[in-house]
């Protein structure tokens, strides 16, 4: 069948039944894949790509390609709430797609964005160094940054859980949480292939981000290091990520993420040894590149909370202690 308009239909099948989509990103990584699954008559939707027009049309057009439209969806999973995963949840209910599908924690979220204005991250932001000026407060609330890609549906059918499953037609799905890249991440296994779904939690050539924020959770990059023992522990065969390609050894992959992340926490923890510093300062040591001139100021923040979420595992570990005699938080070496 062919696509009216719009752009050409980018799918791949990579196994039976397991349909690749190629989705545009405004910015990089450039594309998101989510993955439409055919139960045998039955189908189901992984992660819709954002709300910008060129995404939805690239979507449509792959549906069309296989004789499909969004009221064929019996069920639109999100494996998490960021906007190249299910900013375009409400357009695909609103042209008739069937059940949404998503973890609690990730319709909090939802909420928290939606609604956030920029006070939180101000004050999250000084308490760590950064430094914004009083008049004028310059920090964009989430929806200024999100605005044009994000318009998720609140109405979700089920929440996810860990060890559900899902059916589809006549293949069942098994829920893997995977807290660490966002609160309520989750991958969707199917035992009987050993196929994974992981959205971003095991990309094959980035690392996706992790970091501490305003509400919270206090140690991600804990959770994410044991979601990452978790996954590797599972018998998988092809893991489908939602950025790059399709690939074989998940395990191998999980204990690279692993070290890369204890590397990182050991440096962070040489630059605290040298003397008291703020989670800023130790970005400027560890994340050097994103500091140079004309660097982009949104890395630059996204950065501090990734070092953050470092020293706060080394503090869970207790190798680093926090000084919260200042308004902006110290952290130096633990007396031992
Ligand atoms: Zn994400």
């Amino acid at each position: 069948m062919r696509d009216g308009a719009g752009a050409p239909a980018k799918s791949r099948e990579v196994a039976p039944g397991i349909h690749q989509v190629f989705l545009p990103l405004p910015s990089k990584p450039s594309i998101v894949n989510v993955w439409l699954i055919d139960g045998g008559g039955e189908w189901a939707l992984v992660d819709t790509g954002t709300a910008l027009e060129t995404s939805r049309e690239a979507l449509l057009g792959v549906l069309a390609s296989l004789g499909l439209s969004p009221r064929d969806l019996a069920v639109v999973i999100g494996t998490h709430h960021h906007p190249d995963h299910f900013g375009a949840s409400e357009d695909l209910r609103a042209l008739g797609a069937g059940e949404f599908l998503l973890h609690a924690a990730e319709l909090e979220r939802i909420e928290y964005a939606l609604s956030a204005g920029s006070d939180d991250m101000v004050r999250h932001s000084r308490r760590h160094g950064i430094p914004i000026p009083d008049q004028p407060i310059d920090a964009p609330s989430p929806m200024d940054v999100w605005s044009r890609v994000f318009r998720p549906t609140r109405a979700i059918d089920r929440f996810l859980d860990d060890g559900d499953e899902i059916r589809v037609g006549r293949r069942r799905f098994e829920v893997v949480w995977t807290p660490g890249h966002t609160p309520g991440h989750c991958c969707l296994l199917e035992r009987e292939r050993g196929l994974l779904l992981v959205g971003d939690h095991l990309l094959p050539k980035i690392t996706p981000h992790v970091g501490v924020y305003a509400t919270g959770p206090r140690n991600p990059l804990g959770d994410f290091l044991a979601s990452l023992e978790k996954v590797a522990g599972l018998d998988v065969s092809l893991v489908c990520p939602a950025h790059g390609g399709v690939y074989a050894d998940h395990r191998h992959r999980a204990h690279q993420i692993v070290a890369h992340h204890e590397h990182r926490m050991r440096e962070m923890l040489d630059t605290v040894r040298s003397g008291p510093c703020t989670a800023l300062d130790v970005a400027r040591r560890s994340f050097h590149w994103v500091f140079s001139d004309g660097g982009d100021r949104f890395q630059a923040g996204a950065a501090v909370m990734e070092t953050i979420a470092h020293l706060e595992l080394l503090a869970a570990r207790g190798e680093i202690d926090r000084d919260e005699s200042d308004p902006v938080l110290l952290w130096r070496a633990a007396r031992r």
